[in-house]
């Protein structure tokens, strides 16, 4: 252990003075934009060694008035965790943010995908999560060498994951491979960091994109009065307000709707991520998308998609897409030719190994995650019903 983060974990320690006789730290695991995590032992789990396996007897425990204790014995078990995760959240968070994240863990405490809380400590401004510690394994360590059905498995404990957040009307808003923690071994993972999670509907504002087709298109003709868009459609003077839109989430991973700045985003936007993610794993390139901001996002997604397609993504949401970049062609291309490519597997125009039967089963049900529009996007429930999922997943 370097000695920074020896002096990280001694102010730790001296931060929460009960810390010494509870947690043992080990190591730091990671440390990301918001917080820094460690790894430790808990000193005390052993006291729950004997706590009620109710997952046993869930029937006895299924009447109403023995919910609560169903629920405390449920925490003891979670305490029997002998490693820890302690997440440090920075004090430049801001508390509301650190509520938020702490609340939506503790609704989602009954599901086995989503890392559950064990407790948490404050002292002044600095807040410790901690976490049952989960074994897993770094992406770019396995990313390269799995298999279509090593794909499949990882993707069904991942929208398990997220069918279950989901479920709850929550948007994880930045799912990407570090924050599901997955064991290539037992082939399971788990969903953490819900710092950026929220409510659907929480902060939304009627967009466009919920409306009738008809609405939509004599709304979008009402906005480009002929006058004020001389040629290109777009109007020289745009008095219209600023549109203000939640875009939290990682660069690579915003699905077109955060990029459109759709002001009434959903459950799909994950959606979107996780297709991002199974593009890398068939493309074999992490980081897939490589944008610096949210236009080079945009145009990294028309190079795919074509321009005809993109266009029609951000009228949805009331938006033009105009590009003149030559890159970026009318049509675009097909899912199944970008992943050729990237895998050397075309030549000079020519294919020298096509897809294999498997590899077509998973381009299917990845160009269902990658679709532009999200209410026709496949839905977490919608995906673990796919063949891709359902007939290799399991
Ligand atoms: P941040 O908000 O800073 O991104 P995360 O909750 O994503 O924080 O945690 C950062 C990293 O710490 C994760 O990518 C993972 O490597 C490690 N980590 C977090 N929680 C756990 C856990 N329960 N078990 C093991 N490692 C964890
Ligand atoms: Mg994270």
């Amino acid at each position: 252990v370097d000695e920074t983060v020896q002096h990280d974990m001694e102010k730790l320690q001296e931060t929460f003075p009960s810390f010494r006789n509870q947690f043992r730290l080990i190591k730091r695991i990671g440390e990301g934009t918001f917080s820094t995590v460690y790894k430790a032992e808990d000193l005390q789990y052993e006291r729950f060694d004997n706590a009620w396996d109710w997952d046993k007897d869930a029937e006895k425990w299924a009447s109403p008035p023995l919910k609560k204790i169903k629920q405390d014995t449920q925490t003891q078990k979670r305490r029997r965790a002998k490693y820890v995760a302690i997440k440090k959240i920075y004090v430049t968070s801001s508390p509301l943010r650190i509520l938020n994240e702490l609340e939506l863990l503790h609704d989602l405490r009954s599901s086995p995908s989503v890392c559950p809380l064990i407790t948490a400590f404050r002292s002044t401004d600095q807040v410790v999560a901690v976490l049952p510690y989960f074994r897993h394994q770094d992406f770019r360590e396995y990313y390269r060498h799995m298999t279509v059905a090593d794909m499949a498995i990882y993707l069904t404990s991942l929208f398990e994951a997220l069918g279950a957040v989901h479920r709850a009307n929550i948007l994880h808003r930045d799912i990407k491979p570090t924050n599901f923690l997955y064991d290539p071994e037992t082939g399971r993972g788990v969903l953490v960091d819900f710092g950026l999670a929220e409510r659907e509907g929480s902060d939304s504002k009627p967009c466009l994109c919920h409306e009738a087709d008809g609405v939509r298109k004599s709304r979008l003709r009402a906005a480009y009065v002929p006058s004020s868009a001389p040629h290109n459609g777009y109007p020289k003077q745009d008095t219209r307000p600023a549109r203000r839109a939640n875009r939290a989430g990682t660069r690579g991973f915003r699905a077109p709707e955060v990029l459109f700045k759709c002001t009434e985003q959903t459950t799909k936007i994950d959606i979107w991520s996780a297709g991002v993610i199974l593009l890398t794993l068939l493309s074999r390139r992490f980081p897939f998308f490589n944008s610096a901001d949210d236009v080079e996002a945009m145009i990294e997604i028309a190079t795919i998609f074509g321009s005809r397609r993109m266009k029609v993504a951000g009228q949805l949401h009331g938006c033009m897409f105009e590009t003149t970049i030559p890159t970026v062609g009318r049509e675009g291309f097909s899912l199944e030719k970008i992943i050729l490519w990237s895998n050397c597997r075309i030549d000079n125009g020519k294919t020298l190994k096509p897809l294999s039967e498997d590899e077509k089963v998973a381009v299917k049900f990845l160009t269902r995650c990658l679709d532009l529009d999200p209410s026709s996007r496949i839905s977490a429930d919608e995906a673990l019903e796919h063949e891709f999922l359902r007939d290799m997943g399991r």
